[in-house]
């Protein structure tokens, strides 16, 4: 089992979407700071939100696995934490990788428009590497093995053959996106009310 303080803190920005996940030690060190505020629910599945002081106060009536003991106090792990201020959680960005560009071109061949399982697809450089294409989002997408073949190292020009798309970085998170392997198995159930493809409406309590 991981240590208590490596445990996965699922991360809210201040419009309460998830943006990441850091560890427990993370989590309480924003939360000591006053940079964030423990999402927690209670047994009428409302969400609350605590400071370090309430935190405090719900964490010593509660015995269970996840806690953290001080020389005074003890303190439950958080599942859910808010930022309190946009400036402490940057926006994660989505690593380049073969994987993630089939994602966000939903494994959909970019120059015939057809859907393939992933071992049926390919990277393509749009601009050919020999010609100076790099390897990034904006020059990579996902391509067939027969349109892969037929480009090969040619420009879109040359072949004839355009990206139906142009290549961009993706905004979303793969961690976050539906059916994400990331996150497919939740670690704690209040998380899928943030992770969930269509989450219904947070209701805060006060
Ligand atoms: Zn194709």
């Amino acid at each position: 089992m991981k240590p208590v303080l490596d445990q996965q803190v699922l991360v809210l920005n201040r419009l309460w979407q998830p943006v990441n996940m850091c560890s427990a030690r993370r989590a309480f060190t924003l939360l000591f700071l006053g940079h964030a505020q423990v999402v927690h629910t209670d047994p009428d599945r409302m969400f609350d939100t605590h400071d370090a002081a309430s935190w405090l106060a719900i964490s010593e009536g509660y015995d269970g696995p996840d806690l953290v003991h001080t020389v005074s106090h003890r303190f439950r792990v958080p599942a859910i934490i808010v930022a309190t201020r946009y400036d402490r959680l940057p926006r994660q960005e989505v690593k380049f990788s073969r994987q993630n560009v089939f994602l966000r071109d939903g494994h959909t061949c970019q120059y015939c428009g057809v859907e393939h399982e992933p071992k049926l697809l390919n990277l393509d450089h749009v601009v050919p590497r020999h010609k100076g294409g790099k390897t990034t989002w904006e020059n990579v997408v996902c391509s067939c093995i027969r349109c892969n073949t037929r480009k090969a190292n040619k420009l879109p020009a040359e072949a004839n053959m355009f990206p139906l798309n142009e290549p961009r970085p993706p905004r979303w998170r793969p961690l976050f996106s539906a059916g994400g392997s990331g996150i497919g198995r939740f670690l704690h159930d209040s998380w899928r009310h943030f992770l969930d493809p269509s989450p219904a409406r947070v209701t805060v309590s006060h």
